[in-house]
């Protein structure tokens, strides 16, 4: 089936009632037919709803629908994409292990990896994504995963896939991707050797800023990589919290199971079924949106690369960008609707967020309405100046995200605030 097939459809067969919606289960819990149906249930000889924590029937078909988009065989919604990001590191690493992040990464998983976790005793070590060859000298035997974003935000660029999975694979590391800019419907990182994406739900996935979500997602046979595999232990040996199940024997896919089974239980992040019934309506509309922004982002990025007050644009589908090959080679429809331009200084930078009409001054992106962003003082307040400087994020950089609005009237509105 095609992606705007799959979109509309996968995951959902019709109950008994034939609602043509997907119904949104709001419960807590679930009744079990009798004791031994329950126990069942809790030893995985059955599958099936026990607590809305660990899983939920809308919830359900948002994971089937965003698996099947993504090309991978499981997925499980979280409570944000923060928390989605957390446990697919929570899911392999402990106090001693350390992980490799690409420096250009998102403000909220640059803290996340280099100050809360750090208190866990997990140690980040940091690549650049533009030189993929500086993680070959960044792992040893306790690193347990590798994470990158497939487009950069804010500073826009493309990670080279192909680099990060080799090295990844010479060491039998996963890998994984955060591909919550570019979206399943652009950018497909399982076709290219990654082992997990992640993603945050709250942006092109409501498409509309509605909820805050996210969801991980497994590609197929990623038990062939893990099982046997003296750096992911804990899913070759019993686990004692659950009565000593051992996650690569079982049949089913492993890495979401264990989030499941171990991280949504003692952690709890899971998504409220209301926020995945808000997905599912998004998903709907995904393919058609994401074509809407990013011809609207080409048109608004050559519109800025010939504006006399533009020093540079960031965006991997103008010709002159940096990440035009990466873009043209890992993406197909399309770059989103991300993209950022440097103005002379801070100052300007701020004069131009303040002085848009249509653009609203919001710290989110993937919203169908248009956002500007300045970072330096909002996203990536919290960076050092160093950090700044790794991220991409100087003072006079400002960060659209293009919504899907009239191509000819988001130029008109940044034309007057550029004056
Ligand atoms: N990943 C990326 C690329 C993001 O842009 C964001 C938020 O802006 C997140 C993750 C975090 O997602 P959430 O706000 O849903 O926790």
């Amino acid at each position: 089936m095609n992606e705007q097939t799959l979109a509309i459809h996968a995951g959902y067969e019709k109950d008994a009632m034939g609602t043509m919606a997907v119904p949104l289960y709001m419960t807590t819990a679930y009744e079990f037919r009798d004791t031994e149906h329950a126990a069942n249930l809790f030893a995985l000889k059955e599958l099936g709803n026990i607590y809305t924590r660990l899983m939920n029937p809308t919830t359900d078909v948002f994971e089937k629908r965003f698996a099947a988009l993504e090309g991978g065989v499981a997925a499980i919604g979280t409570a944000s994409g923060m928390a989605a990001i957390f446990y697919a590191i929570a899911n392999v690493a402990e106090a001693g292990d350390n992980i490799i992040v690409a420096k250009q990464v998102y403000g909220g998983t640059t803290t996340l990896t280099g100050h809360t976790i750090k208190r866990f005793g997990i140690e980040t070590r940091y690549f650049d994504v533009r030189n993929p060859s500086e993680i070959e000298n960044l792992v040893d035997d306790r690193t347990k995963i590798i994470l990158f974003e497939s487009i950069t935000n804010p500073s826009i660029d493309v990670a080279d896939f192909d680099a990060i999975v080799a090295i990844a694979n010479k060491h039998n590391i996963l890998t994984c991707v955060d591909n919550t800019v570019a979206t399943p419907i652009l950018c497909k990182p399982f076709e290219y050797g990654v082992d997990i994406t992640v993603h945050s739900a709250s942006k092109y996935t409501t498409g509309q800023g509605l909820a805050i979500g996210g969801v991980i997602v497994e590609r197929h046979n990623l038990v062939e990589k893990i099982k046997g595999n003296a750096r992911y232990a804990h899913f070759n040996e019993p686990d004692e919290s659950y009565h000593g199940l051992i996650y690569s024997e079982l049949p089913l896919p492993l890495f979401t199971l264990r989030v499941r089974l171990a991280l949504l239980r003692d952690l709890g992040a899971a998504p409220s079924p209301f926020n995945s019934w808000l997905y599912i309506q998004g998903i709907e509309t995904l393919p058609l949106r994401m074509k809407q922004h990013s011809s609207s982002a080409l048109a608004i990025a050559e519109f800025l690369e010939a504006h006399p007050k533009v020093a540079k644009v960031n965006y991997p589908g103008l010709k002159s960008d940096v990440n035009y090959e990466l873009g043209q080679k890992y993406f197909k429809g399309g770059h989103s609707g991300l993209l950022s331009f440097e103005v002379e200084d801070k100052e300007t930078a701020q004069k131009i967020a303040d002085s848009t009409d249509i653009f609203s001054l919001v710290v989110n992106i993937g919203d169908s309405k248009s956002i500007i962003t300045h970072p330096a003082s909002t996203t990536h307040q919290q960076l050092s100046a160093q950090e700044l400087i790794d991220a991409g994020v100087p003072g006079g950089l400002v960060r659209l995200s293009v919504g899907i609005e009239d191509t000819q009237d988001l130029i008109d509105d940044l034309t007057k605030a550029l004056g």
